[in-house]
C-alpha cells in the first residue's frame, strides 16, 4: 500500500541540518561537506533537460556499505531524503533534490573487489567507471560490454538500465547484473543473489532494482557479468540519399538476424557539424549515415559483413566502406564518436543542451525517426539525429538559447507522444527521472504506476530514497 501525504513528512531544514551533524560524528568530518560549491554540483547538471532550484543539504561520501547503512539509518530516524549519486552523466533529473535531503556521492567506493575470469563476472562498487573498469581487465580478455556516456558508472547505470551503442548486440545494463547488496532506506542491508550466472530462485529483485533510479535502495556492490573480447571486428559506414531509406536498411539487418556489434544512425545535420567543426580527418558526405560495427570470428565478421553490403545495395545504398585494419577502423568509427562533442563544440556560452531518447517497436522507427525530422523543419531549432537504430531507439540532441526552451518542449512533447502513439516508449535508455514522469503516465497507465508506488511503499515507507523521480506519492 503506497503511503498518503500525510505519511510523508519531511525533516525541515533545520532537521536536517541536525541528521547532517548527526551522519558527521558517526562516520567522520571528512565524509560530509556543506560547501556550497560542492552541493550545487550535486543537485545541477548540464546534461539535464530539467533543473530545479532546490539543492540538497549536504554530500555525504560514504566509504563501505557499513556506512552506507549508518548514513540511512540516520536519515531514515530524522526523515531525511537520500538521492544517490554516482557518474551525474543522467540527464532527465534523476539525481536532483526537490525535497533537499542528502546527495550520498559514492566517488570513495571505486574499486574493483573480485575478478572471477574463470567464471566470466566479476564484483565491483558503485563508483567504477565502466571504461576504467574495461582497463582494468584488459589482460584477462574480458570486458564489460555496456556503453552510456563516458563518464557514467555502475551504480547509476544499475539506476538508469543504460545501454548504449553496444546494446544491439549485448544487451542492457539488467542483463549483466548477476546479484545486487543494497542498502534500503531504513539502513537494512541485502543481497539479492549469490552468483551463478543464471538463477530462478524466488522473485528477481536484480530487476526490481535495475532502473529504480534510486528510488528503492542505494546499490552498494554489484557483481556483474563479463564477456569474451572477439577475436575479429570490423567496422563499416554506409550513407543514403534520405534518412528514411538509412532506418530501414539498419531495421532489415536486425530483422534477418545477421550479426553485428552495433548499428547507429546519424542524420545530415549532424554528419554536416562534424565536417564543420574538422571532428575528424576525413571528409563525410554531410548525409544520413549508418555506422556498423562487427564483432566474432574472422569467418562470422566476413560473413555478417557481405550480407549487410547486399542488404545496403537493395536499400539504395549511395556508398559502402568498410575497414577490417584496427587503426583504420578507429578513423572509420570517428565520426559516431566525436558526434556529440562536435554539436555541444556550437552551443553558445549561454547555450544550453536538450538530449532525449525514445524507443519503438522496430517495423516503425524508419517513419518515426522521418516524421520527426519533418516536424522540425522550418522551426528554426538546432536538432540533429542520432540512434541506436538497431534496438528502435534514437536520440534528438537540441541546441537552443533560453528564449527558445518553449519550441523545444513542444518539439519533445510531440516527438514522445508520436512513440507512445507506434506503441513504443517515451526512453528507450535514459530514465523517466522528474523530466518524463507524465510521459511515464501516458505510456503505462494509473495501474502500473499504483502497483510501482505499492513496491515502493513497502520498501521505503517514508518515501526517503530520491523521491520525486519516476512517479510522485500522490
Ligand atoms: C554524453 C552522454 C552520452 C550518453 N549516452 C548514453 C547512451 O548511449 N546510453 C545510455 O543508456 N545513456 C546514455 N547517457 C546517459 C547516462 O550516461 C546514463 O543514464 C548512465 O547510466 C548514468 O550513469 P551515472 O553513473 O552517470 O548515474 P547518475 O547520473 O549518477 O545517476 C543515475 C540514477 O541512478 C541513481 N543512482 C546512482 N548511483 C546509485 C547507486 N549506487 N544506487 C542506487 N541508485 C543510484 C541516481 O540517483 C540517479 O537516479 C549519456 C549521457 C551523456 C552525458
Amino acid at each position: 500500500m503506497a503511503p498518503n501525504a500525510e505519511q510523508v513528512k519531511y525533516a525541515t531544514r533545520a532537521e536536517m541540518e541536525r541528521a547532517v551533524e548527526m551522519i558527521r560524528h558517526t562516520i567522520g568530518e571528512d565524509t560530509v561537506s556543506i560547501e556550497d560549491e560542492i552541493i550545487r554540483a550535486h543537485g545541477y547538471s548540464e546534461w539535464s533537460t530539467i533543473n530545479i532550484d532546490r539543492l540538497p543539504v549536504a554530500v555525504v561520501f560514504p566509504s563501505s556499505t557499513e556506512q552506507v547503512s549508518q548514513i540511512a539509518k540516520i536519515c531514515h530516524e530524522y526523515r531525511v531524503p537520500m538521492i544517490p549519486y554516482s557518474g551525474a552523466s543522467s540527464v532527465e533529473g534523476h539525481f536532483s533534490a526537490p525535497f533537499g535531503g542528502v546527495s550520498v556521492d559514492f566517488c570513495n567506493m571505486n574499486k574493483v573487489l573480485e575478478v572471477y575470469a574463470e567464471d566470466m563476472n566479476i564484483v565491483v562498487q558503485p563508483s567504477v567507471s565502466w571504461m576504467d573498469l574495461n582497463d582494468q581487465i584488459k589482460h584477462t580478455n574480458l570486458f564489460f560490454p555496456i556503453d552510456p556516456g563516458p563518464s557514467a558508472q555502475i551504480g547509476g547505470m544499475i539506476g538508469t538500465n543504460c545501454s548504449g551503442t553496444n546494446a544491439v548486440r549485448y544487451g542492457t545494463m539488467k542483463d549483466w547484473v548477476v546479484n545486487l547488496t543494497v542498502v534500503l532506506s531504513d539502513g537494512t542491508v541485502l543481497k539479492t543473489r549469490r552468483r551463478p550466472r543464471k538463477s530462478s530462485a524466488g522473485y528477481n529483485l536484480n530487476a526490481l532494482f535495475v532502473d529504480s533510479e534510486g528510488t528503492l535502495g542505494l546499490v552498494t556492490e554489484a557483481t556483474l557479468k563479463l564477456a569474451t573480447i572477439p577475436e575479429e571486428n570490423g567496422v563499416a559506414v554506409v550513407t543514403f540519399p534520405t534518412i528514411k531509406k538509412a532506418a530501414s536498411m539498419a531495421t532489415d539487418v536486425i530483422r534477418k538476424s545477421v550479426t553485428v556489434g552495433a548499428v547507429e544512425i546519424l542524420d545530415d545535420v549532424l554528419m554536416s557539424v562534424i565536417n564543420k567543426m574538422g571532428a575528424t580527418s576525413r571528409k563525410w558526405a554531410g548525409v544520413p549515415t549508418l555506422f556498423f560495427k562487427f564483432s566474432g570470428t574472422k569467418a562470422s565478421v566476413a560473413d555478417s559483413i557481405q550480407q549487410v553490403k547486399q542488404i545496403a545495395e537493395r536499400h539504395g545504398a549511395d556508398d559502402f566502406q568498410y575497414e577490417s585494419d584496427p587503426i583504420k577502423q578507429k578513423a572509420l568509427w570517428s565520426a559516431r564518436k566525436e558526434a556529440l562533442w562536435s554539436m555541444l563544440a556550437l552551443r553558445e556560452s549561454d547555450g544550453h543542451v536538450w538530449s532525449t531518447d525514445v524507443a519503438v517497436p522496430l517495423s516503425r522507427v524508419a517513419e518515426l525517426i522521418d516524421q520527426s525530422k519533418e516536424d522540425l523543419q522550418g522551426l528554426g531549432l538546432f536538432v540533429s539525429v542520432l540512434g541506436h537504430i538497431g534496438d528502435g531507439n534514437f536520440h534528438e540532441t537540441i541546441i537552443f538559447e533560453d528564449m527558445d526552451r518553449q519550441k523545444v518542449e513542444d518539439c519533445v512533447h510531440k516527438m514522445v507522444h508520436r512513440a507512445l502513439d507506434m506503441n513504443g516508449t517515451c526512453t528507450g535508455e535514459h530514465g523517466i527521472g522528474i523530466g518524463k514522469k507524465d510521459y511515464l503516465l501516458k505510456e503505462v497507465g494509473s495501474v502500473p504506476i499504483e502497483v510501482m508506488r505499492a513496491i515502493k511503499g513497502s520498501l521505503d515507507p517514508k518515501w526517503l530514497m530520491n523521491p520525486g523521480k519516476i512517479f510522485d506519492f500522490a
